[in-house]
Formats: C-alpha cells, structure tokens, sequence
C-alpha cells in the first residue's frame, strides 16, 4: 500500500472523537481561566454550577426536563452510587434483576454492592427480564444497548412491568446516549446513567452523568456523602446534610477540566434533532448489515446483532472465527472496529458523523483484506491489552 488509507471511524460507540473547537477550548480555559483566575474561577467562570448546566444539556439528549441531570464521576461510580440509593428506595426487598451479559463493569458494580448490602442478584436473558420481575425487586438494573450485540431493551415496557411490581427501574445508557431519541420523563424512568465519551463524544474518561426523577431528587440517599453534595459546603459543618438537589449526587470536587472537554463536546449538540439522528442511524446500521448478508457472510462473518432495527442500538456485530486478526488487519487498512470477546467484530455507526459512503468503503476493505489473507498475518493474532 502507498498512502496509508483514509481512516473510517467505525468505533464512536467506544470512544467518539475531539469536537470542533475542544483543542482550542482547553488551551483558553488553561489560560485564561484557571491561571488568570485561579481560585476565583469558581463563581468567576462558572465552575462552580458546570456539574448541572452540563446536566441540564445532557438532559435534553435523555428527555429529561432540567434539574434531573448532574455530571459526577465516572459510569462505574455513578452507578455504584444510584444503585445503593435505589436499594434503599426499597426498604425489606431484596432483589436485583439485571441481565445475563451485562457489560462486566455493571455486573462488577452490581455484585459487590449485593454482597456489601445483603441483596440477591438475579441474571436473566433479555426475554425473560420482565417475567423475573416479582414483589420481592427492588432495582431492575438494565444496559439499554447491549454492548456485545446491540440489543435494545424495550425501556418503556420494562420500566412499566417494573413499576407494576412496585420495583425501581436503574437504566445504563452508555450505548445509548447520543445515538438515539430517548424519553426517560415520558417513560417514568426512575434512575439513569450515562457515559459520555462515547456517541457523546466528551473525551477519553470524560464524566459520567446520573438522572435521579425529580420525584425520587428529596428522599435520595446516595452513600458516597462527601463535601460537595452538602447543603452548604463552606459552612464547614461536620454533619452531613444533603443538598435539596440534584446536586446531592455530588461527593467530592468535580473534574473541571474533564467537564470543559465535555462541555466544547455538547456544544456541538445544541438543536440536533434526535429524531432524524435516530433515523441515520437505522440507516447506517441497515446498510451495513445488507452488505455484510451479501459480502461478508460468504466469507465466514455471522451477524449476531438483531436484524429487526426496532431492537438494535448503533452498532452492529458480526461473528468470525478470525475476529481478532480481521480487526487488527482491519484498522491498519482504515477501518476502525473493535473486537469483543468472543469472537466479535464491533462496528459502531455516530450517526452525528459517519456517512453511507464510508459503510460502503469499509465493507469493500474488509472483504479485500479477508480475500488476500491479511488477518491470518503473525503480527495481528498478539492480544493487546485494550481490544
Ligand atoms: C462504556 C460503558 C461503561 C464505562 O464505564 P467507565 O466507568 O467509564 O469505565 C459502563 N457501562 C456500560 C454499559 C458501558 O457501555
């Protein structure tokens, strides 16, 4: 090969790329905010309220009306905290339903919080999720989009059999934010989290958001009580009492840094129109499934996400004995995937930037390099330590 190939980003639903202006955001909030400012920049430049202004922007991306959203840590902690505050919703019920092949962190994060508090974990496949839920749940903990297959849970149908119940519904909306309309007001969503360095595109580690419902915002006792969630941090008082608001969510000094990144990201998503995103992303998802049916299959590829759209996420994974080396040979031809145990090739379709064209080019890459026997090569079958 002469050129090295142009790059086609098939991998935003891991981690999404800088946003137009973000470079010079962080060079200015270098200079003329942090060093100008210094301490002032708490209130000077708004330091102070970013957690929930960033919030309230996230919020418009989940449906969520204001005041429901606040930037906290990351996914894995922010969960930590809304499950132990969900458990509690439900005082004498000792059950979690979550399901089978949940994303390892969430399970990790659910797992330890059973063993630390006394509850019971109930793993189920996706159909029998609702079917599970019983008297004695008290959180049904779901990932709306599988991370594996991109699955999609129908969160409407499953919030209401959960509210049915009178279980509270704990949704991960990692794979969802930012690809997707979402409705967690309409739907009655209980507790939501959410990533955003992914379809979002904050930044490597950017923080994590946590939607509370407005109804739960007063009685939620999240067990990470740290400074910032007082009511009044600089009263320095030694008795904790939690902020009226979302802002009780909030333990210790927030990433500023991370959350300036994020808020150069949600610039960018100002009046986007989730609707007609969500419809792109069907289309991206649609095209590339139908040339994989008639060009990769013959090759040994098997599709393991869900053919109807209606439950499928931006993302589309395909089974090959060779995984591994098609993804390694496939990023040095251009097209980033990534792989996932086991034996999964994940292509993930933004919506925000990803073209037809570019679903079309890297189909025509990958069944090139699949015919010369690249991904048989030595040099691609050494795991890395990120996949
Ligand atoms: C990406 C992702 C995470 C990431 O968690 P971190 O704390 O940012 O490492 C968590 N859960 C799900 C379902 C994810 O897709």
């Amino acid at each position: 090969m002469s050129a090295a190939p142009t790059r086609i980003y098939l991998d935003g639903n891991s981690l999404g790329p800088p946003a137009p202006g973000v470079k010079e955001r962080l060079a200015s909030f270098v200079t003329d905010e942090w060093d100008a400012s210094l301490i002032g920049g708490w209130m000077g430049h708004g330091w102070w309220d970013m957690p929930t202004k960033l919030g309230d922007r996230l919020g418009a991306l989940v449906g969520a009306a204001p005041g429901q959203v606040i930037v906290a840590e990351s996914t894995t902690v922010v969960l930590y905290k809304l499950l132990v505050a969900a458990l509690k919703l439900r005082p004498g019920r000792s059950w979690i339903v979550t399901e089978e092949g949940n994303f390892p962190t969430d399970r990790h994060i659910i797992d330890g919080i059973a063993s630390q508090f006394g509850a019971e974990v109930e793993a189920v496949p996706a159909d029998q999720i609702i079917s599970s839920i019983c008297d004695g749940t008290a959180v049904v903990c779901l990932t709306h989009i599988n991370y594996r297959s991109g699955f999609r849970l129908d969160m409407a149908a499953i919030t209401a059999a959960a509210h049915a119940k009178g279980a509270v519904v704990l949704w991960d909306l990692s794979h969802s934010t930012g690809a997707m309309d979402l409705y967690l007001d309409r739907d009655q969503v209980d507790l939501a989290v959410g990533c955003t360095y992914k379809f979002v595109n904050g930044g490597p580690g950017a923080p994590a958001f946590a939607y509370v419902a407005e109804r739960h915002i007063s009685t939620l006792a999240q067990p990470i009580t740290g400074w910032i969630g007082h009511v009044d941090p600089f009263s320095m008082s030694e008795v904790f009492e939690p902020d009226p608001t979302i802002r009780r969510m909030l333990s210790g000094t927030p990433s500023v840094l991370g959350m300036v990144a994020l808020e150069a990201a949600l610039d960018t998503w100002d009046g986007v129109d989730l609707v007609a995103l969500r419809a792109r992303s069907v289309e991206l998802t649609e095209r590339f499934i139908a040339l994989a049916d008639e060009r990769l299959v013959p090759l040994g590829f098997e599709l393991v996400s869900p053919r109807n759209p209606d439950d499928r996420g931006s993302q589309v994974a395909l089974r090959h004995e060779h995984a591994y080396g098609i993804i390694q040979a496939a990023i040095a031809a251009g097209v980033v995937g990534d792989y996932r145990e086991p034996q999964l090739c994940r292509f993930g379709f933004a919506p925000k930037y990803n073209t037809i064209a570019e679903v079309d080019e890297a189909v025509d890459r990958i069944v090139s390099l699949v015919e010369r026997g690249d991904h048989l090569l030595a040099a691609y079958a050494v795991k890395k330590k990120v996949t």
